[in-house]
This record gives structure tokens, C-alpha cells and sequence, in this order.
């Protein structure tokens, strides 16, 4: 099979990491339609079905992190002035420790599981099959340009999928690295990489795929959500939203505060999980304040420009759209801004109403809006105001409100006394709900979202299991139906699954005798 490369071409401009979004010039050789055909031909070959097939190709894709880290950490220096430590602590560790768990637990992962039977079915074999969609699409997104498109396609690897890639087109230096890399070590029928911005979007979605993961803004989710909707192509939606922080009284603030402003200065606020505004009390407000301008300068020095810990906003048009976010705003701090760099420096926002334009969409840059509030009520009422986020941060060391907050709202997850290092976890499903998004990844999840589980239920010719079996054929009586009513009823487990089992052999042999003689 002919060797398939996007060609991807970097303007002069992207170089000098000023411009603005449509910045990948694209030579495609090949039709998006041409694309799914190689991919379809490659998956009905049968080779993605083998497990020693995918898990080399998993060991594939943990060598090319292991050979080509500094590319990585280059690309995203020019697409965002990525520090370097950032780099590798959420775009390269993080995906190659999922790599690394796919790899460990690739037996379990796609081994058939065998769930507890019910007495109706003891002497069958009732089994979850775990099968690949087919050929899936994956989009991702520019802000961690790696971790959203390299974690979902080996979790759709290990699953057994063939995939077409997209990364985003504004971050197109890694759009560059991977349209360069994926091709050198894997399979290139299998896993292709095709680059574009909005227009070659829509081509392919004019495709038919057998799953797609999206991840990226609310508004765009739905554009996907209604093309997969055309062929009832199933989808994972790794959407954004406005991440609340609610801090009570009795926290240790100065800790408090140097969570809250290392997640709100990762990659410049430009993260999907980073603090979106502050519910507390004005007593907090002030300490949080006071608190941050101390941990800034701990954290960047006295000139946060210089700093080479915090990166750059992606594009002219999100810097613009930044500024414009902090017209009429009473800034407490911060508030500098260099449209040369697309430096914005962190900057606290006070006085603010619900109605300000900065409480209405996901703000996606380094800008923090504190809204003071009288109790955790008050809080909760507003964060249920707005749609249900992708994640929200309590930070109380009372128990009793914390339960209270759980309780009283619905976000993709949260994080009590921390924020945005539960992407980290990878025992913990990660994703969004309602308008932050459907479905969930990392871990074990990863390999779940790209694979069908089929139930499975095997049954035998044995004519004692048919004693069992002929009570629902015809001609139909009222003792039969007592019968099937008495075999069929739920019973509760009480002493485990050695005397069920026990139990129900017993139950079905005396069954059968009865049957053979009274029906
Ligand atoms: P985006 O929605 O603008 O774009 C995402 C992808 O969709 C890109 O590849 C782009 O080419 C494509 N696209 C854009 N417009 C399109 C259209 N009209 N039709 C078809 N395709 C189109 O998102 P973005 O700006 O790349 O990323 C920022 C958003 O992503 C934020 O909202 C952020 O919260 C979210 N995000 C979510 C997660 C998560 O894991 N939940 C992670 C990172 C980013």
C-alpha cells in the first residue's frame, strides 16, 4: 500500500509565532474520501483485530515519545512558548505513563469478561466480547496539542480501531510533528494524518466513521455532533466550559492560593480544566488577593513578561478576543498586556456581575473573575445558574460542605483542595457532561470509549440444560408460567458467589426432576 502523508507546510509567520489562525498550508495528496478508503481497506484486512499487531504498535508510539521529546518540546515552544517543564509534565509524562498502563494491562484490557451469572443461566456462558467500531476519527485541539490527540489514539490503538487523525491547524508547528512522526512508526494504511483547518473539517466529517472523538470548544462539539448524527456514528465529546473555584473560610490560603494560580498560569489559562472564575466571600477576596501578588512574583520574579515559565496566548485572534474580555473590568491586579508577545499577564478581576461579558463564555486565557458571595448557597446557586462544567474546585476543610457541594451540582469532575491535576489520574475517567461534554477517557476508559462491547451468550445441547430451557416452548400452561415466573425473579445475593452457585446447581437439578415429572 502506497505510503500516505499529509504535507504540511508552516508559513514564515507561524515561525515567528505572531500570527494569526489559519496558519497550515496544506498539499494534501489525497481526498479525506481516499483517506477513510485506505483506512476501511486496512481495518477488513483483519490486522488491527490482533492483539500482537496493536500492542506493537502501542510500543510503537512509546518510542516515538521516547526518541523525539525534544521535537515535542520545540513544537510547542513555537505554537505557544510552551516552558519546557510544562511541556513534559502535561503533553509528554502524562501520555506516556497512559502508554505505559495500555501496555501493562493489555491482557486484562481486552480479554472477554465473564460476568456473574444469574440463576437462569447456570448452565450457560455469558461473556462480554470486546470488539473494535472500525475506522475512527479523532480531532484535536491546539491548546495541549499532543496530550488530546496522542492519548485517544492509543487508546483507540489498543482497541483494535484504524484511525484518521486531525490535529489542529492552530497549533501548527505539532500538527507538524505529528503529520512527521505517525507516519514513521506506525502502521501508515492504518493510522493516517489528515491536517487542515475548518474547511477540511467539514470534508471529512462528510465521511462515514464508525466512531469520532472530538475534542475542542461547546460550539463546535455540536457542528460534530450533528455530521456523526447523519450516519449515527457514536461520538466522545471532550468539550470546555466555565471551571468554578469555591473557596470558604477555612482554608490555608497561602496554599490555597498557590494551587489556584499555578493551574490558572498553566500554558497562560489556555486549559481546558483551569480555574474560570472565584466564588468566595470578600474577606477571602482580599486575602486571595494579597496572597497572589506575593506567590507571582515567588513563582515569575518581579517582570512576568521575562518569566520563561509562563507561555504565549496561540493567536491573534484569542489575545484580541482577551482584551476586549477585560473592557469596563475593575482590575485588582494584574492587567498588562503586549499584543507583540500576546503577552497578557495573570490578572484578577473584581466587581463582577453575572451579567459581564467575562461570566458569560469560557474565558481560555490568564484572566480571573472573583464574584463575592455571603454562603456556599449563594455559590452553588450560581455555579447551577451556568451550564454544568467540566470540572469544579472546592477548597474547604469542612467536610460537611464539601458533601453539600457534591451533592448540590453536577460537573465532569471535581477537585477538592486542588486544581486541575485530576487530569493526571489515570484511574479516573476523565470527561465532561451536559455542555462540557459526553463521554470519558485516560486509563482503562481510553481503551473502553473505542470498543464495542458485545454480550455474548453461549449455550449448550445438554439435555439437562434443556429441561431448564423447554419451559418457554409452546404449548403453554399456568404451571409453566409459575415456573418460568419462580426461575426468572431476581434474588438478592447474600452469601457470595460460592453458594449461589452451589444454591442454583442444586435449585436446577431438583427443577429438572420436577419438570420431567409434573410438566
Ligand atoms: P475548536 O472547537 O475551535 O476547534 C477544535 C477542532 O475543530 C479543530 O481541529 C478545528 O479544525 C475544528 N473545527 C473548528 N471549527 C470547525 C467547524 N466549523 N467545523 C468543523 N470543524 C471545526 O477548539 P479549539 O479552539 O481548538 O480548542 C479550545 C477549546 O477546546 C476550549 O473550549 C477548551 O476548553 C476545549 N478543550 C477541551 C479539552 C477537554 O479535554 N475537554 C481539552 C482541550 C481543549
Amino acid at each position: 500500500m502506497a505510503v500516505i502523508e499529509s504535507e504540511v507546510k508552516v508559513t514564515e509567520e507561524v515561525h515567528q509565532n505572531n500570527t494569526n489562525t489559519t496558519i497550515v498550508n496544506i498539499e494534501d495528496k489525497i481526498t479525506p474520501k481516499k483517506c477513510v478508503e485506505i483506512a476501511r481497506k486496512a481495518y477488513e484486512t483483519g490486522r488491527t483485530r490482533s492483539l500482537t499487531f496493536r500492542r506493537t504498535q502501542l510500543k510503537n508510539l512509546q518510542k516515538m515519545y521516547e526518541d523525539t521529546q525534544e521535537e515535542m518540546v520545540e513544537a510547542l515552544k513555537k505554537d505557544l512558548k510552551k516552558p519546557r517543564q510544562e511541556s513534559y509534565m502535561s503533553e509528554i509524562d502524562v501520555v506516556q505513563n497512559d502508554l505505559r498502563n495500555l501496555l501493562f494491562n493489555f491482557n486484562e484490557y481486552t480479554k472477554p469478561e465473564y460476568p456473574n451469572k444469574d440463576q437462569t443461566q447456570f448452565f450457560d456462558t455469558p461473556m462480554i466480547y470486546k470488539e473494535p467500531y472500525g475506522v475512527v476519527l479523532i480531532i484535536g485541539a491546539w491548546n495541549y496539542p499532543f496530550l488530546v490527540t496522542v492519548l485517544p489514539i492509543a487508546g483507540a490503538i489498543a482497541a483494535g480501531n484504524c484511525i484518521i487523525i486531525k490535529p489542529s491547524e492552530i497549533a501548527p508547528a505539532s500538527a507538524q510533528y505529528i503529520s512527521r512522526n505517525i507516519p514513521k512508526y506506525l502502521d501508515k494504511d492504518c493510522y493516517q494524518v489528515y491536517n487542515g483547518g475548518v474547511a477540511e473539517t467539514t470534508e471529512l466529517l462528510k465521511e462515514k466513521f464508525d466512531y469520532i472523538f472530538f475534542t475542542g470548544s461547546t460550539p463546535i462539539g455540536k457542528i460534530i455532533q450533528n455530521a456523526a448524527a447523519k450516519n449515527l456514528t457514536p461520538t466522545t465529546l471532550e468539550l470546555g466550559g466555565k471551571c468554578p473555584v469555591y473557596i470558604d473560610e477555612s482554608v490555608d490560603m497561602e496554599l490555597t492560593t498557590k494551587r489556584i494560580i499555578w493551574g490558572k498560569c498553566l500554558n497562560l489559562g489556555q486549559t481546558c480544566v483551569g480555574p474560570d472564575y472565584i466564588l468566595c466571600s470578600e474577606k477571602t477576596q482580599e486575602e486571595f488577593i494579597s496572597w497572589t501578588k506575593r506567590i507571582l512574583t515567588e513563582f515569575y520574579g518581579d517582570n512576568l513578561k521575562i518569566s520563561p515559565d509562563l507561555a504565549r496566548i496561540a493567536t491573534n485572534r484569542h489575545f484580541n478576543r482577551l482584551v476586549s474580555l477585560l473592557n469596563n473590568c475593575n482590575i485588582a491586579l494584574g492587567g498588562n498586556i503586549d499584543s507583540n508577545e500576546r503577552f497578557i499577564s495573570p490578572t484578577i478581576v473584581t466587581n463582577v456581575k453575572l451579567t459581564d461579558p467575562i461570566m458569560q463564555d469560557e474565558i481560555f486565557g490568564p484572566i480571573l473573575p472573583i464574584i463575592t458571595v455571603r454562603s456556599k448557597e449563594d455559590a452553588v446557586n450560581i455555579i447551577n445558574s451556568k451550564e454544568k462544567p467540566l470540572a469544579l474546585y472546592i477548597f474547604s476543610k469542612n467536610s460537611m460542605t464539601v458533601d453539600y457541594i457534591l451533592n448540590a451540582t453536577s460537573s465532569g469532575g471535581v477537585i477538592i483542595n486542588d486544581v486541575v491535576v485530576h487530569v493526571t489520574c489515570d484511574n479516573l475517567p476523565f470527561g465532561g457532561v451536559g455542555d462540557s461534554g459526553i463521554g470519558v477517557y485516560h486509563g482503562r476508559k481510553s481503551f473502553d470509549t473505542f470498543t464495542h462491547k458485545k454480550s455474548v451468550l453461549k449455550r449448550n445441547f445438554c439435555p439437562i440444560s434443556e429441561m431448564l430451557y423447554k419451559l418457554r416452548y409452546p404449548p403453554y400452561s399456568d404451571r409453566k408460567t409459575r415456573f418460568v415466573s419462580f426461575l426468572t425473579q431476581k434474588r438478592r445475593r447474600i452469601f457470595g458467589k460460592f453458594f449461589l452457585y452451589i444454591s442454583v446447581y442444586i435449585l436446577g437439578v431438583l427443577m429438572g426432576f420436577l419438570i420431567q415429572y409434573f410438566v
